[in-house]
């Protein structure tokens, strides 16, 4: 395993991917274990780009660290790495958007539960966590470093300007929280605005609120119009499903007149199923 950067310097680093790196040793080795313990799991990184984080988790003893890399200047710079050659580290040249997780970590000789901890491409780091939360139990604990603001948006609560689609989903199977933030300066070349690493830690299965896709559905119309009463911006998607908002909501014992923000999680699930159960099959099979 090589200490030193393999020669991609911020000079050379891709806008389009994101591409904002980490060199300092304490803040790699502080987000590698932001989710706990790392030691003999199997690990996800999105991104390992010149390999910092990468080097911080080998160090850490991972079982399996699984680097899924857009670049192919840094995927290919990792594949000479010894981890590479032992089978520790598995690299795959790609775009993160388009892996089937579960028959990655199989071909990988990985585990799960498996965790994922990444500093993410701002540009793709929020579809990559909705689709994770969407998907199944072979996805443990996560730390994940993201924009600030997106950070806040995660673990924000009710009644909150930050509370939305991302905090409704993420709290449905997870329990989260914002394990450090880091400014601008501490990335090579630096971003233009704060980062935050975001730690999401799987809820028992008896407390997960499974249909994530139907939740989905229902917060990304409801804050969609977020300064609309509920049954005005709930008003296409009832429509869409045969029911009137106006009935659904007060079925739910949620005053119709109330906004998306003022909505507890559990109301937000009372709401999916609902959709769910009362009135047809599962939003997510019909389109
Ligand atoms: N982990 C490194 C670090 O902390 O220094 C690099 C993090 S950098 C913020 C994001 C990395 O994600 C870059 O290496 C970039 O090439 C890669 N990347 C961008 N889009 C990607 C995608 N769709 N799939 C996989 N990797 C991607």
């Amino acid at each position: 395993m090589s200490d030193q950067d393999p020669g991609l310097t911020e000079g050379r680093a891709r806008k389009a991917l994101g591409q904002h790196f980490l060199f300092d040793p304490d803040i790699l080795r502080r987000t590698a274990l932001a989710a706990g313990p790392v030691e003999g799991r199997t690990v996800i990184e999105v991104g390992p780009g010149p390999g910092g984080l990468t080097r911080a988790l080998l160090k850490e003893g991972v079982g399996k660290l699984i680097a899924v890399e857009a670049d192919e200047r840094f995927a290919s710079a990792l594949t000479d790495w010894p981890e590479a050659a032992t089978g520790q580290l598995s690299v795959h040249q790609g775009d993160a958007r388009k892996v089937h997780w579960e028959k990655l970590i199989g071909e990988a000789g990985g585990e799960t539960p498996a965790m994922i901890i990444a500093n993410l491409p701002y540009n793709v780091g929020t579809p990559l966590l909705v689709d994770w939360l969407k998907t199944g139990p072979w996805r443990g604990e996560m730390a994940l470093m993201f924009q600030k603001e997106v950070a806040e948006r995660i673990v924000a609560g009710p009644g909150t300007s930050h509370y939305g689609r991302l905090a409704v989903l993420a709290h449905a199977v997870c329990n989260a929280h914002i394990a450090f933030t880091l400014p601008p300066g501490a990335f090579r070349p630096p971003p233009k605005v704060d980062s935050a690493v975001a730690v999401l830690t799987p809820l028992p299965a008896e407390k997960r609120f499974e249909d994530v896709e139907t939740l989905e559905k229902v917060s990304t119309a409801a804050f969609g119009q977020r300064r609309k009463m509920l049954r005005a911006s709930l008003k296409s998607l009832a429509k869409s499903r045969g029911v009137d908002a106006t009935e659904w909501l007060e079925s739910c014992d949620i005053d119709p007149t109330a906004r998306a923000e003022t909505l507890t999680q559990e109301e937000f699930r009372a709401l999916a199923r609902r959709l769910t159960t009362l009135y047809a099959s599962p939003i997510s099979s019909r389109t």
